[in-house]
């Protein structure tokens, strides 16, 4: 099996699907340690992203992606949009017009996402940011398109995992980077709302593909 724009499509709408699910513990994470508001931006967003999908549909995964990209950048706002905005149009371009991703070209695209969330935002791992769910994400998705018996599924689900492990280890770490860190020491005992968004995105990537 190969991911298509099917899937690239299915996978956008789990995500609008799972970020209005989970908008108020979103909103709920950002509470202690930032303005109540990621909930709030990331459903506002990716129903935005829903109506450009209908409105102009994608022929490509990459197109679904670049869509996706430049609707985040304008309707989320905040920290996360032109963060989000950056690491779907870097794995657009990773995509470029094939209409179909195999293992190592998708874990192309998540290396491509995170380091454009990085090149975005400058954050290291450990500054319990996004980055920390991101960064074990894409070093398991490697491993798993780099194992012979890889599948694109694996991939995803070895993607999945390790940014929700990821995100749940954010709750002790000290923020050193976004509003997250003004609170200095404060800010430990905390998940941080980014990293716990980012491992829903990478779970409805499984969805889609299952
Ligand atoms: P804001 O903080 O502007 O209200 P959001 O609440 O939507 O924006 O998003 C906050 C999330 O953005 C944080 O939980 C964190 O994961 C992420 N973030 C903030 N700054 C950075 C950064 N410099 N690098 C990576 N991620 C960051
Ligand atoms: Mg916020
Ligand atoms: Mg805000």
């Amino acid at each position: 099996m190969l991911l298509d724009v099917k899937w690239a499509v299915k996978w956008l709408t789990l995500c609008a699907e799972a970020m209005a699910e989970n908008r108020a513990w979103l909103i709920e994470l950002d509470r202690p340690i930032g303005d109540s508001d990621h909930g709030e931006n990331m459903d506002r967003g990716f129903q935005a992203v829903l109506e450009k999908l209908a409105e102009s549909p994608p022929e490509t995964p990459g197109a679904a992606l670049k869509l996706t990209a430049m609707t985040l950048m304008s309707k989320v706002g905040g920290a996360a949009g032109p963060l989000y905005g950056t690491a779907f149009l870097r794995a657009a371009t990773a995509l470029g017009d094939a209409l179909e991703v195999d293992p190592a070209k998708l874990a192309a695209a998540l290396v491509a996402a995170r380091d454009g969330i990085v090149a975005r935002g400058k954050a290291e791992s450990g500054d319990k940011t996004m980055v920390d769910a991101w960064t074990p994400a894409v070093e398991a998705a490697q491993a798993a398109a780099a194992d012979g018996n890889g599948n694109v599924l694996a991939v995803l689900v070895a993607a999945a995992e390790a940014a929700e492990a990821g995100a749940v280890a954010t709750d002790p770490l000290v923020a050193r980077k976004g509003r997250a860190s003004y609170l200095g020491e404060r800010s430990a005992g905390h998940r941080d709302p980014g990293a716990a968004s980012s491992a829903l995105i990478l779970r409805a990537a499984v969805g889609a593909a299952a």
